[in-house]
């Protein structure tokens, strides 16, 4: 996602840029999310580089909702009679409006803003080496090598070429927690006293389960949905998260594949304990034919997203886990900064390491608190929280999560690393 938008902000501010994808062809690209079902809530701090970088009338055409709208998000308990813990509607101070979209219509949205000419399918990238001059070489599986002025790293979590700017394999670890999806029909659910047509997180300890309606024809959406798609809804999505929090994070290896199908026996082994409510044990007798998902992150945070002049944006840099719904907003960020700096008008090749220092100088303290928020997110719906794990604490906690992630002044904050750069004058 943030590879391609990279690359529009940038050719807009008439940088030449190349793109190289490892996918077949653009249609594989797209439903290589499907493996998770997975969708993007993207808030105010996504939408606003999104606008700036001119994509956002794009995404919002492929978008199931004409325009973001305030998420209603709900915290109940998993055990005992379900109390309401805290509510995201009622509670929330700052008016929040999130975008939903699946991550196959966002690139249906903004790959025919390419150029195809610049576009090269089938390079899946292995390696990158530096050149005297400054220039890196990228290494492609098939053989061939390009050279480039400065390689932007967009390849995801699993990326290659975050090696060369750690200088190490990958710091990529397993978090300890899997998650289990289905998607149920209401009608099995009708024994559900909760209200189940508003997204809830059920909380509980070391589990936590989102459970949201989808309409019906809907492609399967992200953690968050609107009020307004509250009604007439066709399945339920329902996700059972488990942590096993005996053994420190990173302590366990996971052999790929990392979402794999599972047997519902597994599921209702996993969540076998006693004390959850009547309608938590409801909604485990319908999870038929689940898929497991083993949950991975960048741990420890990375301390920089440069080296020479090769730049991580997105998931290279800084994969988290999706408890925030944070992942995407946060690539987005990186690119709004990255486009600024590299295609201020006055940009010349020689301002190129400066440009790279003010955009790590800006984006490593911001996506790596976001990355930490979003693990401290999963432990407080877990009861792992550091404030604690009652009721009372919990809605504490909730009430400051989602705050910070989308209320953040970008356009200041890069407005300054630009003038650091170039002296004070505009920005994107
Ligand atoms: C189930 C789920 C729900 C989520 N919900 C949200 C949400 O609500 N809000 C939010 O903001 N985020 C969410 N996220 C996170 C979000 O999806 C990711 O942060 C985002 O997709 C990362 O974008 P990216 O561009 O960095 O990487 P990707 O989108 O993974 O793109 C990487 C690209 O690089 C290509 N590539 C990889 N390796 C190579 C190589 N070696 N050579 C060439 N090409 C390569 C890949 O084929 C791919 O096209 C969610 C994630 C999941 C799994």
């Amino acid at each position: 996602m943030s590879g391609i938008v990279c690359a529009i902000g940038l050719r807009n501010a008439g940088v030449h840029v190349e793109i190289f994808e490892q996918a077949v062809n653009q249609v594989f690209m797209m439903t290589s999310f499907q493996e998770v079902g997975a969708g993007v809530g993207l808030g105010p701090n996504a939408l606003f580089p999104l606008k700036e970088l001119g994509v956002l009338d794009a995404v919002l055409s492929k978008s199931d909702e004409e325009k973001p709208t305030m998420r209603s998000f709900r915290y109940i308990s998993a055990t005992g009679a379900h109390d309401l813990i805290y509510d995201v509607t009622s509670s929330l101070f700052h008016p929040s409006n999130v975008l939903i979209i699946c991550q196959p219509s966002f690139l249906e949205a903004i790959v025919p803003m390419l150029d195809p000419r610049l576009v090269h399918m089938e390079k899946r990238c292995i390696s990158v080496s530096a050149l005297s001059s400054g220039s890196h070489v990228i290494h492609f599986a098939d053989g061939s090598t390009y050279e480039a002025d400065l390689v932007i790293g967009a390849d995801g979590i699993k990326s290659v070429i975050r090696e060369f700017v750690t200088g190490r394999p990958t710091s990529l670890v397993y978090s300890n927690s899997v998650a289990y999806r289905s998607v149920v029909s209401p009608e099995a659910l009708k024994g559900v006293k909760t209200d189940m047509m508003r997204p809830l997180c059920w909380i509980g300890k070391d589990k936590h389960i989102i459970s949201y309606p989808v309409q019906a024809n809907q492609k399967v959406r992200s953690f968050y949905i609107s009020e307004a798609d509250s009604f007439n809804s066709g399945k339920m999505n329902l996700v059972f998260f488990s942590t096993d929090s005996s053994v420190p994070m990173g302590s366990v290896d996971v052999p790929l594949p990392w979402a794999k199908p599972a047997s519902q026996d597994e599921l209702l082994h996993e969540f076998s304990e006693a004390g959850w409510g009547e309608d938590t044990k409801l909604i485990l007798k319908e999870m038929k034919d689940p898929s497991k998902w083993y949950l991975h992150l960048l741990h420890p945070s990375l301390t920089s997203y440069v080296r020479q002049r090769v730049v991580l944006v997105g998931d290279a840099a800084h994969a988290m886990l999706p408890h925030l719904g944070a992942g995407a907003g946060q690539g987005m960020e990186d690119v709004y900064a990255l486009c600024s700096l590299l295609g201020d008008a006055r940009a010349q090749k020689c301002h190129l390491d400066d440009a790279l220092k003010a955009y790590d100088s800006i984006r490593v303290a911001r996506a790596n608190m976001v990355q930490t928020m979003s693990t401290i997110a999963g432990n407080i719906y877990e009861k792992r929280g550091p404030g604690g794990g009652t009721n009372a604490q919990l809605r504490e906690q909730l009430k400051a999560i989602y705050h910070p992630v989308w209320h953040h002044d970008l356009k200041e904050e890069v407005k300054r690393a630009v003038a650091s750069v170039y002296g004070p004058r505009g920005v994107l």
